[in-house]
């Protein structure tokens, strides 16, 4: 059975050929009319006997195209590629860009949808050509770079990226800065893993100029100090971290516990978690501080403060694990089998501890991703520490 979305091409031929008459009587000139009548039957037919496709091929071969229809073909393209059927949408606006009497804005219109057909069906290659064509024209640049910087993000060429987007910027007035900031930390990360670390260095400071806030490029930075042990250097860039945005804390408390041992600086973390001590009551940050205590020998200040944030939170699953991992030290036999057990039932729970969520889309993930994977915006997804409905339920990864 045919659905509904099909009646949009007999009224689009139906259309065309009544408008083509009336611009014929108009002009007065002598020609015949366009005899649509016969195939538009035959057209009928097709879809009638659930022959869809001949009866595209043949609608869109025999009718006229002008402003009037265009809009219906578009229409019916773009709904096609949605619902999945690129193939058809294709052929649609394959015909359309081939009539060499379209009016300029509709062949640009064609020729952008043409590409997010081909983008569909996974051949970035046309798509890029097309939108390249495109640029050539005085119509959609923005939407033409727009749809390059996705093939560029699709293809990892980070710098090409940056380049559709700074084009895209300064044609939509749409800032794209903190978007090209993660473009520069991608390109970082692609020269660090090729060993060339001048370089990488190179782009993440460019990503801070780009956004003086992306912790992302801190934290590159930090871990290309780290790895070539200027631990000082390390400590520098973690520490910005904090100030950027206090909620990364999380993420890089144990990489500054590292760094603080690469310069045997047995107080360093100490001094830095001081500041946030009463401020921050995010489970990861407690627990940094917390084993920090411990490292340093002072367990009972550990015990106390467990127990103080324990009270202060919703459903402090993880820091009670943490005080029963510690209580079981204190006891022998039974109590501690006791102990043992809970701490294991508590532990099975927290497998499904989500550490990070998208504030866009709500994705939620047990590890840090710069682009998400359900919404694919870039630094939307942030450490999140709500435990209460942090354990069930949403889309995640
Ligand atoms: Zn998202």
């Amino acid at each position: 059975m045919l659905d509904l979305l099909w009646l949009l091409l007999p009224i689009a031929a139906a259309t065309g050929w009544w408008s083509g008459r009336r611009s014929l009587r108009a002009s007065g000139k002598d020609r015949p009319c366009p005899s649509l009548p016969g195939e538009y039957v035959k057209g009928l037919n097709y879809l009638l006997n659930e022959q869809p496709d001949k009866a595209l091929e043949l609608f869109v071969r025999v009718v006229e195209v002008d402003s009037e229809t265009v809009e219906t073909y578009l229409l019916l393209g773009s709904l096609f590629r949605r619902r999945g059927e690129v193939e058809r949408a294709i052929r649609i606006h394959q015909n359309l860009i081939a009539r060499p009497h379209l009016e300029g804005q509709h062949r640009a219109t064609a020729l952008l949808e043409l590409g997010k057909d081909y983008m569909r069906a996974g051949l970035l290659d046309r798509a890029e050509g097309l939108y390249k064509e495109l640029l050539s024209t005085r119509y959609l640049k923005g939407e033409a770079c727009f749809e390059l910087q996705k093939i560029y993000e699709q293809e990892k060429d980070w710098l090409e990226a940056i380049r559709s987007a700074e084009a895209y910027q300064s044609s939509s007035g749409d800032s794209q800065q903190s978007v090209i900031a993660h473009y520069w930390c991608e390109a970082s990360e692609q020269q660090r893993q090729a060993g060339r670390s001048r370089l990488a260095i190179d782009y993440a400071k460019r990503a801070l100029v780009r956004d003086p806030g992306c912790v992302r490029a801190s934290i590159l930075l930090g871990d290309i100090a780290l790895a070539a042990r200027d631990s000082a250097q390390a400590v520098k860039y973690y520490a910005r971290v904090a100030e950027q945005d206090p909620d990364f804390l999380p993420v890089v408390l144990p990489k500054l516990r590292a760094a603080y041992a690469g310069l045997g600086d047995q107080s360093g973390l100490s001094r830095l978690l001081s500041r946030f001590r009463g401020r921050k009551h995010d489970s990861e940050t407690i627990l940094q501080m917390i084993r920090d205590l411990l490292d340093h020998g002072d367990e009972p200040a550990a015990r106390k403060a467990l127990i103080e944030e324990i009270g202060k939170q919703v459903a402090p699953v993880r820091l009670l694990r943490e005080y029963v991992a510690l209580e079981q030290t204190r006891f022998e036999g039974d109590p501690a089998e006791t102990l043992r057990l809970i701490e294991r039932v508590l532990g099975e729970h927290l497998q499904q501890w989500f550490a990070y969520r998208c504030n866009h889309c709500g994705f939620r993930a047990k590890n840090l991703f710069w682009q998400c994977p359900g919404c694919h915006r870039w630094g939307t997804i942030r450490p999140y520490d709500s435990p209460d409905d942090n354990l069930s339920g949403g889309r995640h990864g």
